[in-house]
């Protein structure tokens, strides 16, 4: 098995609207091909055709990608779930094929996160979001070391970890991959986490 190479499908972004009350926002669209060919993150519902479009410029169909992971479970993250029938999904750590279940305790990502990294992380996530919320509420953003923990994991070179974000259970795409080193596609942990 050859080491993998990503792909940006589809660049991210997110815009607070002139009236302070809506925001215009969508995620990053990448690939991993393997194989096992991933998809991370497969936007809204209402962008179907650009998913495809953008699997078919890699000479990729719906029914090649093996996994669809969404880093966590808001709208423009899981829209296009549908499309991916042959896959496991990954959505935030939950594991599932059709209605079967895997449990599987992820861990932090050991060291492309060490802690240090976690916890400077809280801090600027305390730091945003400290006019509309009590700090002492967010103690998400550390995510616990357990003993059982691990990576969950998808090829020789590709795996899952718990990382920060703006869920209780957000996870990045760690690859080892052909000639771009090591890439984290990290939802929206990307903003706060340096590696
Ligand atoms: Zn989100």
């Amino acid at each position: 098995m050859s080491a993998p190479k990503v792909h940006v499908l589809v660049d991210g972004y997110s815009v607070l609207e002139g009236d302070g009350k809506s925001m215009r926002a969508n995620c990053t669209c990448s690939v991993v091909e393997g194989p096992p060919h991933i998809i991370v993150d497969t936007m809204t519902a209402w962008d179907a055709e650009k998913v495809l479009q953008g699997l078919s410029s890699l000479g990729l169909q719906p029914e090649d990608i093996s996994y669809a992971v969404a880093t966590h479970g808001h709208c423009d993250h899981v829209g296009n779930l549908n499309l991916f029938q042959a896959a496991t999904h990954v959505v935030g750590t939950c594991v599932s094929r059709r209605d079967v279940f895997t449990l599987h305790d992820f861990d932090s990502g050991g060291t492309v996160f060490p802690l240090f990294h976690v916890l400077q992380s809280r801090q600027t996530m305390q730091q945003s979001v400290a006019p509309v919320a009590n700090p002492a509420l967010l103690p998400w953003f550390v995510t616990p070391l357990r003993p059982s923990a691990e990576p969950y994991k998808l090829s020789e070179f590709v795996d899952v970890i718990a990382t920060p974000g703006h869920t209780s259970e957000d996870v990045s795409v760690r690859v080892r991959s052909r000639h771009q080193g090591l890439v984290i596609i990290a939802g929206t942990a990307c903003g706060t986490v340096a590696v």
